[in-house]
């Protein structure tokens, strides 16, 4: 049972997204106002990888420093409550922080090969359980269950197995601290906020 819940408002939401955008330079833009959004929406249905209003109104897509999602931060719907926002802020600025990190190789990379693709995302949901151990103080959704995104992404169950691994190993390591910077960023404002 989790030890605490520490409930989420919309201002947090707006906060830390906020915070991560001033701090990694990225925008956010809204999904389905996006004509390349759209336009990716459809290859994707004609390519039979994903339905195109499941990519416009589920997934978040993180292009570059460009974040597009699928609702206003701070503005809960029936599809994100704030708590998801929240954590969604944090997991796409993995990916643009990765992409600055390495901006020649990252989208080769990510895109090239499930193995890879994996390993980023494996550092992206590792920020999950971060954020539940903040909010919970424990891990309130088994790896296995957050490892299995992952088969959204055109990966399969090899790489569920690396990243349910992954994050098994990485969970005990969150009680010590928090080793994701965009992780960090949130914490700290969240925790300013709280007390
Ligand atoms: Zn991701």
């Amino acid at each position: 049972m989790p030890t605490k819940e520490i409930e989420i408002t919309p201002d947090m939401v707006v906060a830390v997204w906020s915070g991560l955008q001033a701090k990694y330079g990225s925008r956010v833009i809204r999904k389905e106002d996006s004509a390349l959004m759209v336009v990716v929406a459809n290859a994707l249905t004609s390519m039979g990888v994903l339905d195109r209003a499941a990519f416009l109104t589920r997934f978040t897509t993180t292009l570059l420093t460009d974040i597009y999602a699928p609702f206003v931060p701070g503005v809960p719907t029936p599809m994100h409550d704030l708590w998801s926002q929240l954590v969604i802020g944090v997991h796409e600025h993995v990916h643009v922080l990765q992409y600055q990190t390495d901006p020649a190789m990252f989208p080769i990379r990510y895109l090239g090969s499930k193995a890879e693709r994996a390993a980023y995302e494996a550092t992206a949901y590792g920020t999950r359980c971060e954020m539940e151990f903040w909010r919970y103080g424990e891990f309130v959704t088994p790896a296995r269950e957050i490892a299995t995104h992952i088969l959204s992404y055109g990966c399969g169950d090899p790489e569920v197995e690396v990243l349910n691994s992954y994050l098994a190993a990485f969970q005990p390591t969150i009680r010590e601290r928090y080793i994701n910077e965009p992780t960090v960023v949130a914490v700290d404002l969240l925790d300013r906020m709280a007390a």
